[in-house]
């Protein structure tokens, strides 16, 4: 699809007119800050956010309200002639839209999708309100605090990727000349998120999606936070393994978990998949 790059000095018709057609007919990932935000805002657990209104596993929020009048369903948070019942909390996605963002050479960049300015198409009165920069629209959907919270699980995603790496190069795994790993790691970056979270199973997925932490105001230590939970996990499965099966296993659970995440964060798992195969095998490893 064609993908037009933005400055934040931009000038387009971001100024929203709040008739719910980005509630509608949308995918909206979640992180799992974003998850905790949510439930915060609606009162309720993370886990029962996560079982009554995601899907996935719980990474993507749940589509499945009233259908407008272009037959679209609405976002399982939208209220008919109200709006979003957790705006205060709404994640990254809906503060963005319509536009998107990417990270390229460690640098965030803003894009939009498709031939023309999205907006024109499902809310045309958009050109009759004032227009913004980029850089405006992001301040006033206060996006700082969940562009944060993206980077850090950019981070928390690159370190379960790393246990996959550790678990198959410093193992012996990969000197045997062991090829079966690679070529997991490679399909499971084609696999979609249902497919993934039913291999990764229930006790990894709640570790993952539903830690136990209390700073929620704060992303980026809630993240820190997540990772370390997540290490420790780790190590005590992994720390004692014996059979070259148990760490080919491991390895794959890892990764599975990584691109899971990739998935949660909006990241490319195929390209993300392939690049680390290719930078295993620089490694040693066989495929
Ligand atoms: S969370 Fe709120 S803003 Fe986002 S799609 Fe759902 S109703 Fe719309």
């Amino acid at each position: 699809m064609f993908t037009t790059k933005l400055t934040l000095q931009d000038i387009l018709p971001l100024t929203c007119t709040r008739t719910g057609t980005c509630c509608h007919g949308n995918q909206v990932f979640l992180n799992p800050w974003e998850l905790a935000r949510l439930a915060h805002e609606k009162g309720i657990s993370a886990v029962d956010f996560r079982s009554n209104y995601c899907d996935d596993g719980g990474i993507l929020l749940r589509f499945n309200g009233k259908a407008d009048k272009r037959g679209k369903s609405a976002c399982s948070q939208y209220i008919d002639n109200f709006g979003c019942s957790v705006h205060v909390g709404r994640p990254l996605a809906c503060r963005l839209f319509p536009l998107g963002r990417q990270i390229q050479h460690g640098k965030a960049e803003y894009i939009f999708q498709g031939e023309q300015f999205p907006c024109l198409n499902g809310c045309a009165s958009v050109v009759e309100l004032p227009y913004l920069s980029v850089a405006e629209y992001l301040k006033g959907q206060e996006t700082d605090a969940f562009e944060k919270a993206q980077d850090a699980y950019l981070e928390v995603m690159q370190n379960l990727a790393e246990n996959a790496f550790a678990l198959l190069l410093d193992s012996g795994l990969a000197a045997t000349g062991e090829t079966k790993t690679l070529s997991m790691w490679r399909d499971l970056g084609k696999a979609d998120a249902k497919t993934l979270a039913e291999r990764i199973g229930e006790e990894w997925l709640m570790a993952l999606l539903l830690p136990t932490i209390d700073v929620l105001e704060n992303p980026e230590e809630f993240a820190e936070i997540h990772n370390e939970l997540l290490q420790e996990k780790a190590q005590e499965q992994f720390g004692s393994l014996q059979s070259l099966q148990a760490f080919h296993e491991a390895s794959t659970l890892m990764m599975s978990l990584a691109l899971y995440l990739a998935r949660a964060l909006g990241a490319h798992p195929e390209s993300l998949s392939e690049h680390w195969v290719e930078e295993a095998k620089g490694f040693g490893a066989c495929e």
